[in-house]
């Protein structure tokens, strides 16, 4: 049963029962470029009452320090190592979990913030930003010379997929004995200021149809985002609440974990899809409209 929160009292239960709150970012502490109203003051609430803040971002695009400079624009304070993105975890993963071999290398279907990440684990990757993919030339086998020593495909939000990278990645999970496939996350739509987009679930789809399998997938919902915080820092889950606006990536993520859920509704998630026929399988402990609530607290 999900809890509807309303009332100061409501707000001041969940400031107590809470030492460490996860944050999604778009749609909960902003909308593209415009911050959610109260969304900075609540923020600072929870640092004044001694809180361990935390940003967790399926958002592969950027590294984390590059995230940070999106907290910045918009005023919301956060340090480099509170901000957990879907990029840094799926380094992580490759380099801590997977152990990838240090002569083996990644083909990257992504962006800059993905190369970052992969750079500063020590990853070597081909593909990503090379102008060499990124052009709209007809891909043809023959004209291929594949590397040998792709050990893995990590395939995550990319605003200039085409036909060459996709033939690419293929080929190395066809082709690479032992390849690994890989995504950064199986978000469907990517939500922008002006409207929804593909998202780096919906990138990965004409691979995952044209190979038959499913990838192994970092981000939230998944468990491996969870083990990468835990492997950075030190909460009690029963203390712990994720806070999201997404039902099958945010609440899914922090159900799976044992943390509590807050859902709000300024992001993906509708008031239509809580109850009713189009109800999602999926439940929040707690609902309401905005993380600007809690301002509620503020006296
Ligand atoms: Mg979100």
């Amino acid at each position: 049963m999900t809890s509807r929160l309303s009332s100061r009292e409501h707000y001041a239960d969940l400031l107590d029962k809470y030492d460490t709150w996860l944050f999604d970012c778009d749609g909960v502490l902003w909308s593209g470029d415009k911050t959610i109203d109260g969304a900075i003051e609540v923020l600072q609430l929870l640092r004044h009452h001694k809180k361990s803040v935390l940003f967790v971002t399926n958002n592969a695009t950027k590294s984390r320090a590059n995230y940070k400079k999106k907290f910045d624009s918009l005023g919301v304070e956060a340090h480099v190592d509170e901000i957990y993105g879907s990029a840094y975890a799926s380094a992580v993963y490759i380099s801590s979990v997977m152990k990838l071999p240090k002569d083996k290398k990644v083909y990257v279907i992504g962006m800059g913030g993905l190369e970052e990440e992969l750079r500063e684990e020590g990853i070597s990757f081909i593909g990503g930003t090379d102008p060499a993919d990124n052009t709209l030339a007809s891909f043809s086998l023959a004209n291929w010379t594949p590397d040998p020593t792709v050990g893995a495909v990590l395939c995550g939000l990319d605003t200039a997929i085409n036909y060459t990278k996709l033939s690419k990645a293929f080929s190395y999970i066809l082709r690479n004995e032992g390849c690994a496939f890989l995504v950064t996350n199986e978000d469907s739509t990517y939500p922008t200021s002006d409207g929804l987009l593909p998202g780096a679930g919906s990138i990965s789809a004409p691979l995952r149809y044209a190979l038959g399998r499913n990838p192994i997938a970092i981000g939230k919902p998944q468990r491996t985002m969870l083990d990468c915080i835990k492997a950075k820092h030190d909460f009690d889950p029963k203390r712990t609440i994720m806070v999201g606006d997404r039902l099958n990536t945010d609440i899914e993520f922090g159900k799976a974990g044992g943390l509590a859920t807050l859902l709000v509704l300024t992001g993906i998630t509708k008031e239509s899809e809580l109850s009713g026929p189009n109800a999602s399988p999926t439940v929040a402990d707690f609902v309401t409209k905005s993380i600007g609530d809690l301002r509620a607290l503020i006296s």
